[in-house]
């Protein structure tokens, strides 16, 4: 039997020619992830019939995949921040999260997340995700430990810590290893089970219901190699994913990518969402747009070293965060991008796979092992040594924390993109919507009864030059939230 469907994401069918519902619902969910499950417990709460489509066996989606660090603050702190002994303002958040978005920032999306991220910590907890009221010091991309709180973005380096007061604000989950996404996905599937959530696995959504208005009715889903018409009283939600796992898409719209080579999600990331919404109308922004990474911390004494480019220069503050250095990698001329250290500094990072590039007594040694310009060298190793052993970085304010001069030995590791070294990828490009997850036309009109969250939607994190680790998970969760929220209070 051909596994082709009839029905295709971008044409949605008409309503008019529904000859019979085969389900009926007030709201109707695409995707069982971090964004699907908070919006159908929200949809739920507020009284609405609630059915959740979930392509694959089971619920998780990129969620369970992630480490569920989720970005929150402000307001005081959240319990852990205040136990831990910060008090984070609300406009300390706002005021970072803007600079860290830089132009592509949305106001009202932040805003609404800054000013409400206590009590989505709040809820995390009420429904049963528990954070122990401890810091992990360390610099690192994720706590391995149980313990809950570090600073995930790039809040102490410059600039932002001229904008905004720094403040550690990744939560991790309080389990031992990088094991806080199952544990995410299995509280907020527990939560999902003790609500009247209808929940329809091994089923696709193929295409939305629209009438002639262009309001949606509905969604087609395809369960046991049938296609279903479901009627949605309410609205219609999409928290799909991204399209990191859809080759043409990231031809067409984030080719940088492709220097990348570890597209990081789940197989449903085919970007089925967005192409849904688009069919209906909906307005696609930032595609061009993806989170891109070099991890090459912890070990933090990696900081210590400095990158340089293929004319041997540097070009950012190494104290910033891992995807903020990918983004600016991107944007050099030349091939190789290279970590130079100080012999007793190297150690080698667990998750990086850089090759060990050259190492010298002298700098022409390592100059020549590397294929560097080996004056340029020592003029950027000097000039940057000169000025370290005063505490300062007059070319780009790395923090004094992290300055020391290089001294022989040295060692340099390879990280030039394409070299094998590790430069994960996933996309942040999605449908322009309101923050509370209606759906917008390219008029900036809302499309009733269409809403999305999650990376299906163009949400807070936008760019890889200002993004944290927890920032996706806690949009999802967070504008699933409110999606949900709004699409039971919807008058169909
Ligand atoms: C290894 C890894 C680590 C990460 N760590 C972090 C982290 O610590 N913190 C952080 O903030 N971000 C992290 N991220 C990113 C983050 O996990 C994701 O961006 C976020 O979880 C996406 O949530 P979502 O709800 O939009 O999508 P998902 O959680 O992926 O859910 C989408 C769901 O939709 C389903 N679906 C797709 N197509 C269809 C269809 N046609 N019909 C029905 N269902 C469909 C999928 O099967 C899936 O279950 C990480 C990502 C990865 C891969």
């Amino acid at each position: 039997m051909s596994d082709t469907p009839k029905s295709t994401p971008t044409k949605p069918k008409r309503f008019s020619t529904v000859e019979q519902w085969d389900m009926e619902t007030d709201v109707a969910i695409m995707g069982f992830g971090g964004a699907g499950s908070c919006a159908a417990i929200e949809a739920s709460d507020a009284g609405a019939d609630v059915i959740i489509f979930e392509v694959t066996a089971a619920s998780g989606g990129s969620t369970a995949l992630s480490s569920a660090e989720v970005y929150m603050g402000g307001n005081g702190g959240t319990a852990v921040q205040k136990a831990c002994g910060y008090d984070d303002s609300t406009e300390d958040m706002f005021n970072f999260l803007m600079a860290a978005m830089g132009e592509l920032a949305d106001e009202d999306k932040i805003r609404m997340y800054c000013e409400n991220s206590v009590e989505h910590f709040d809820w995390l907890v009420s429904m049963g995700a528990k954070y122990k009221n401890s810091e992990y010091k360390e610099r690192a991309i994720m706590a391995v430990t149980d313990d809950c709180l570090l600073f995930t973005g790039n809040e102490k380096s410059y600039p932002f810590r001229e904008i905004a007061k720094p403040c550690p604000r990744g939560h991790n989950l309080e389990v031992e290893g990088d094991n806080g996404g199952p544990m995410l996905m299995g509280i907020l599937t527990e939560q999902v089970g003790k609500r009247p959530i209808r929940v329809e696995y091994n089923a696709r959504a193929l295409t939305l219901i629209a009438d002639d208005d262009g309001a949606i009715q509905g969604i087609v889903v395809r369960i046991d190699n049938e296609e279903r018409n479901v009627r949605a009283r309410k609205g219609v939600i999409l928290c799909a994913g991204g399209f990191v796992m859809n080759q043409e898409m990231l031809k067409k719209y984030v080719p940088q990518v492709s220097i990348g080579n570890i597209p990081i999600g789940n197989p449903g990331d085919t970007g089925a969402g967005i192409l849904m919404g688009q069919g209906a109308g909906g307005a696609v922004i930032h595609m061009n747009e993806a989170f891109i990474t070099l991890p090459f911390y912890p070990p933090g004494s990696l900081t210590f070293g400095i990158f340089v480019n293929a004319q041997a220069q540097r070009f950012i503050n190494e104290d910033i965060y891992h995807a903020r250095m990918a983004h600016h990698i991107l944007k050099q001329s030349g091939q190789g991008i290279y970590l130079i250290l100080n012999h007793d500094d190297y150690e080698h990072p667990p998750f990086l796979g850089a090759e060990v590039a050259g190492t010298g007594e002298t700098i022409e040694e390592l100059a020549e092992d590397v294929g560097l310009d080996a004056d340029m060298l020592r003029h950027t190793i000097e000039f940057y040594n000169q000025h370290a052993a005063n505490g300062e970085d007059p070319l780009f304010h790395k923090h004094e924390a992290w300055l020391k001069p290089i001294e022989p030995p040295y060692a340099a590791l390879d990280c030039t993109p394409g070299s094998g070294v590790f430069y994960p990828y996933f996309t942040f490009g999605g449908l322009d919507t309101l923050p509370t997850g209606e759906v917008l036309t390219m008029e900036r009109e809302v499309i009733p009864g269409l809403y999305a969250a999650g990376r299906t939607a163009c949400g807070v994190p936008r760019t890889s030059a200002g993004y944290g680790s927890g920032m996706s998970v806690g949009d999802a969760t967070f504008f699933g939230r409110v999606a949900g929220k709004a699409a039971a209070a919807r008058n169909g």
